[in-house]
């Protein structure tokens, strides 16, 4: 059998998989029951384990004996606030929580693809290494288990993960050289004033107005401040302010967060607001404090393993299924892996046809994509190590 028909024959294994993991989602850091399925599916292949890396983190450990590279295939396994609509029936029985961004999918593919890739071992030299990370969608798990050692002991040389991507049609792969997605980072502010009666407005500091011309101004260092041939956000998601209307109030608090794929831009962006929100409280005799807490670095693709991934990717769909998708301002902790190797992240087209975009109560795709997802972490590994 090829590698094609291996991953088809096991198509009712990934789903099983999927359809097991996505009934029983669980939070960023509280992937308890998660863990002890991937844990319990990886105990069954000759792999040493390790569990409890970084929360409920685990790794499967493939070494075939034989001196190779070192390749590390990663999957999330953390799942979203948001209460299922889909109406499937493996929907799931953790009320307010859902997969909904395919992380489950992602298990899935790995945990098969590692039963495969043990099976085909005596093919391979080198090690291969199954990471189980938790806490993608935040505050992110990918670091915490590189600083306990998961990419040591040999150091990894190559990774490679995926993510379902419903931007690119069902039964594409989107292979992009470079930079995939943004730098995330969030940021809280207060904005201390005077309050007092909304009819004498000469005798406050309103910290509601100066909140205001603050979510104003921070929209200007994307238009005005940057080049406008480097893509940045700077979104204000939250803003709280006052209780009535006749009454000018003390405090006004927003959070939010910016993007950038740029490194330089990433390193600015402390000053480049706090600079701004200085100048118009200190115009407006307000006081601030102001917390940036930098978030996951831009996720790129190392041009090599790059080349590697999109041959399999063509050997997997065919040249004209594979492609290379646009660039995203969202952010994923992948890149940290990718920081300290030569790595991949591919896209998994999902396409639309059979669900709404991830994060959505709805977010749904045709299972057949995850014998795909498989033969191209199989076809992977035994490209560097076959
Ligand atoms: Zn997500
Ligand atoms: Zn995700």
């Amino acid at each position: 059998m090829n590698i094609k028909q291996i991953a088809q024959k096991n198509l009712s294994k990934v789903v099983e998989h999927r359809r097991f993991l996505h009934r029983i989602p669980e939070l960023a850091f509280s992937e308890e029951k998660t863990a002890a399925y991937v844990t319990d599916c990886l105990n069954k292949l000759p792999l040493d384990l390790r569990t409890g890396i970084a929360g409920y983190g685990v790794v499967g450990f493939l070494d075939t004996g034989r001196p190779g590279l070192n390749l590390l295939i990663r999957a999330d396994m953390d799942a979203l606030p948001i209460t299922e609509k889909t109406g499937r029936p493996f929907s799931s029985t953790n009320d307010g929580v859902m997969h909904a961004c395919g992380h489950d999918a992602h298990m899935a593919m790995v945990l098969t693809a590692a039963k495969i890739i043990c099976e085909l071992s005596d093919q391979l030299s080198g090690t291969v290494r199954f990471v189980f990370q938790p806490a993608e969608e935040g505050p992110g798990g990918a670091l915490p288990m590189i600083e306990e050692g998961v990419m040591k002991n040999p150091a990894v040389d190559y990774s490679v993960g995926c993510h379902v991507w419903p931007d690119i049609p069902e039964g594409t792969i989107g292979v992009r050289d470079g930079v995939l997605m943004a730098a995330m980072d969030q940021f809280d502010l207060t904005v201390i004033g005077k309050g007092g009666h909304g009819a004498y407005p000469h005798q406050c500091v309103d910290a509601l107005e100066i909140g205001c011309q603050v979510v104003g101004a921070l929209q200007r260092i994307t238009s005005r401040h940057i080049n406008p041939l480097t893509p940045t956000v700077v979104t204000v998601g939250s803003f709280h302010a006052g209780t009535v209307f006749n009454v000018i109030p003390d405090t006004a608090t927003m959070s939010g967060t910016t993007r950038t794929f740029d490194r330089e831009v990433w390193d600015s962006w402390p000053s480049r607001l706090e600079k701004i929100i200085a100048g118009i409280c200190n115009a407006m005799d307000a006081q601030y404090e102001f917390k940036f807490e930098k978030g996951f670095p831009p996720l790129i693709n190392d041009p090599e393993m790059t080349r590697v991934v999109r041959r399999c990717a063509e050997a997997t769909v065919g040249k004209e299924q594979t492609l290379v998708p646009n660039p995203s301002m969202g952010a994923e902790d992948m890149a940290y892996f990718l920081e300290r190797s030569k790595g991949c992240f591919f896209c998994l087209g999902t396409g639309r046809e059979n669900g709404s975009p991830i994060h959505n109560a709805r977010f749904d795709f045709n299972e057949k994509i995850l014998a795909t997802g498989v033969e191209m972490y199989c076809r992977t590994a035994l490209d560097l190590l076959g």
